[in-house]
């Protein structure tokens, strides 16, 4: 049972968050219509809601509120048992913190920010922290677990906010002897020890949950929601999170561009594989009509499978318990398009290769711009959930910003995190401003430097440690080359040179000075301040004055490897300009024996994967267009030459219009692909 998710690609999940609040909610949920329903979109598996964020139960509870409205029938168990009885794995669905009915019910349990307010909008929280609620959680978790199902989601295991309730200020002084600070502040130690303290208490509860689980059915999954992983500090995940599940899962709204990086920070997280990738059937979570096109769907659903994961997708219940069968249609002839395809990746099981990686650094993504703010004054002004699309955190900007680029020139890559001891398969690392690193991160990336690699950094990347504190400078001072003089551009500044021009970025960065490093390229500041609004130079824009001597671009030998260092985070924006720099530097610096030619445009995102369970390589092109339906692209090629422990004997079978040859001891790949409407797959096998 525990290998279920091995072998399915193909998921659906129904939300069901529906209150008590009419007579009618819930009455027409009939467990064979929904089954019938599931079995028509073709989906293998299907998650089913055994408790739901009001606190509201599907079957007969006895420690938690069974839903009124189904009158004691068990609605869940009926539904488990038919969709294994139709071949059809059934998942539980479980939410902790997020728990209305729990909250209402017990004052003590309630998470309490600063000012003493227990709840957020609809939302009521339970506190993670609090002795009750934790056996209160264990209790149902072994309730639900006591049914035939092959795996339990356990969703919004992250904090809602920072809880100030009596059992957290407790343990904090206990622990760390010190009141629980409301001030965000990552200059201020104690501020930073608070986050440390949110996430070993986060990773401890849900090591918990996970344990309640496995003690009663050892073979069982265990998964918990990683969306959080995207947005950053504030819900108090960090990069040791997904050890607690057995692969990693989250849904995710921030459309394809965050797909296309979220696809590879799953697989990066992923402590098994397939990583999982939840796409909702409407645009987002808040609309519970507007559904996304068959083409939206099938693009999602594809670049899903083009990286390695198992599509999932989320529907949501009506409230009087019915299904909507068109949506289920919909999501059938999307299963059945990609069908082909699915069974390839399913048979392959496979994982992504590449020997460029994109730094992903959770400890980073704080937002040193809110420094000195309160935290209620910052909660006012902001919403921050597991579903926002876009988090205002630079550093997190900047990795997708940076993802898009990449994308753009077809560079292959994969995300690397901290986790990951051996850098030895990468020619290149990008680091994008990742600011908190620790000692023995700092010590394997400068080791990959010594021993030929390419570093690529930005902005104040080492500057701190993973406790707040600063040498002052940073920890790769001598990797780069330079030395930071410890003051900051303002917000608006430029990077100068005669080939580059002027490439502006409008985030303060950090002012260095060269040490053994080559300078190409100097930062200029503008004439005046750009909040000054009687002085300036242009009264639309705060044109650049001549560079001073600060560097903005160098580059500097270390070893038998170069680091490249950029001082600003301009990679976030979006704009031509930018994108035209940051892929003019890609060309010039970044190494990788992975090479790829083609006429293919940006739209089309190429990947290759290797398989876990035999000796083929699968070559993945995915076309998905801002403006749907997609055009087909035609006629385009590609040749890619791979690296030697890549070589390939012969084509296998191409799964869309391609044909393939091969060249070059195996290790140029020429491919023409005639028509390309969405997804094409050429498989591949490996020179023994
Ligand atoms: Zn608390």
């Amino acid at each position: 049972m525990k290998s279920w998710f091995k072998k399915s690609y193909a998921r659906v999940l129904v939300d069901n968050h529906i209150t008590e609040d009419d007579t009618v909610f819930m009455t027409k949920f009939d467990p064979q219509q929904y089954v019938k329903t599931i079995l028509s979109n073709g989906c293998e598996v299907c998650m089913v809601y055994a408790c739901c964020h009001n606190g509201n139960c599907y079957y007969p509870s006895k420690v938690g509120h069974t839903h009124k409205n189904i009158n004691g029938r068990d609605i869940f168990g009926q539904t488990i048992s038919l969709l294994k009885d139709s071949g059809v794995t059934p998942i539980a669905y479980y939410t902790v913190v997020w728990h209305n009915q729990a909250a209402k019910d017990n004052p003590a349990w309630r998470l309490y920010d600063a000012r003493g307010s227990f709840r957020s909008g609809r939302y009521w929280h339970c506190c993670l922290n609090n002795a009750e609620y934790r056996e209160f959680t264990r209790e149902q978790i072994r309730e639900i677990v006591s049914y035939d199902v092959a795996g339990i989601f356990i969703d919004m295991t992250f904090w809602p906010g920072i809880c100030y309730c009596s059992s957290c200020r407790e343990r904090f002084k206990k622990e760390c002897g010190l009141e629980m600070s409301t001030r965000i502040d990552w200059r201020d130690k104690n501020w930073v020890l608070l986050q440390r303290t949110r996430e070993r208490w986060l990773n401890e509860f849900a090591a918990f949950l996970t344990e309640c689980v496995r003690q009663q059915k050892p073979e069982m999954s265990v998964v918990h929601q990683f969306s959080p992983a995207l947005i950053g500090w504030y819900l108090g995940l960090d990069s040791s999170f997904s050890l607690n599940s057995d692969y990693a899962s989250g849904d995710f709204y921030g459309g394809k561009y965050q797909q296309r990086l979220g696809t590879k920070v799953m697989s990066a997280f992923s402590a098994k594989i397939p990583f999982e990738f939840m796409t909702s059937r409407c645009v987002n979570l808040y609309d519970h009509t507007s559904t996304k096109s068959e083409d939206e769907l099938l693009c999602s659903a594809a670049t899903t499978l083009a990286n390695g994961g198992a599509y999932l997708f989320i529907d949501a219940i009506n409230p009087d318990g019915t299904l909507e069968q068109q949506v289920h249609s919909r999501l059938g002839a999307v299963n059945s398009i990609l069908k082909p395809y699915t069974v390839r990746i399913q048979a392959a099981r496979p994982m992504l290769v590449s020997d460029v990686g994109l730094y992903f650094s959770m400890a980073s993504y704080i937002e040193p711009k809110l420094n000195g703010t309160d935290l209620f004054e910052f909660l006012g002004k902001t919403s921050i959930s597991n579903m926002e699309s876009v988090t205002d955190i630079r550093s997190l900007k900047e990795v997708l910003g940076t993802s898009i680029v990449l994308n753009q020139l077809h560079q292959l890559y994969q995300v690397v995190n901290d986790k990951c001891d051996d850098l030895s398969s990468f020619k290149t690392i990008i680091i994008n401003n990742a600011m908190t690193m620790s000692a023995s991160e700092v010590d394997r990336l400068r080791s990959f430097v010594k021993t030929g690699g390419t570093l690529i950094i930005t902005g104040e990347t080492s500057l701190y440690t993973p406790d707040g504190s600063s040498s002052g400078d940073f920890a790769f001072a001598d990797v780069m080359g330079i030395s930071f003089t410890g003051r900051k551009t303002g917000r608006v500044n430029y990077l100068s040179n005669s080939e580059d021009g002027y490439v502006m970025c409008d985030y303060p960065s950090p002012l260095v000075k060269a040490t053994t490093a080559t300078v190409l390229a100097h930062v200029s500041k503008p004439f005046t301040d750009p909040d000054d609004r009687d002085h300036y130079a242009s009264i639309h824009s705060n044109p650049p004055a001549p560079a001073g001597d600060c560097v903005a671009l160098s580059v500097n030998k270390f070893g038998k490897g170069m680091c490249v260092y950029v001082y600003s985070t301009l990679m976030a924006l979006r704009n031509n300009a930018q994108q035209y720099f940051t892929a003019k530097l890609f060309k010039t610096y970044l190494k990788s024996d992975f090479q790829v030619d083609t006429n293919a445009p940006a739209c089309v995102e190429f990947t290759i994967l290797q398989s876990t369970v035999n000796n083929n390589l699968l070559i993945c092109f995915t076309n998905f267009q801002d403006e749907l339906p997609n055009i087909a692209i035609t006629d385009f090629k590609a040749t890619i030459k791979l690296p030697a422990k890549f070589a390939v004997s012969k084509s296998l079978d191409s799964i869309g219009k391609a044909d393939v040859t091969i060249s070059g001891d195996g290790q140029t790949v020429n491919i023409s692909v005639s028509r390309l409407e969405t997804i094409a797959i050429i498989e591949l096998e490996l020179i023994k």
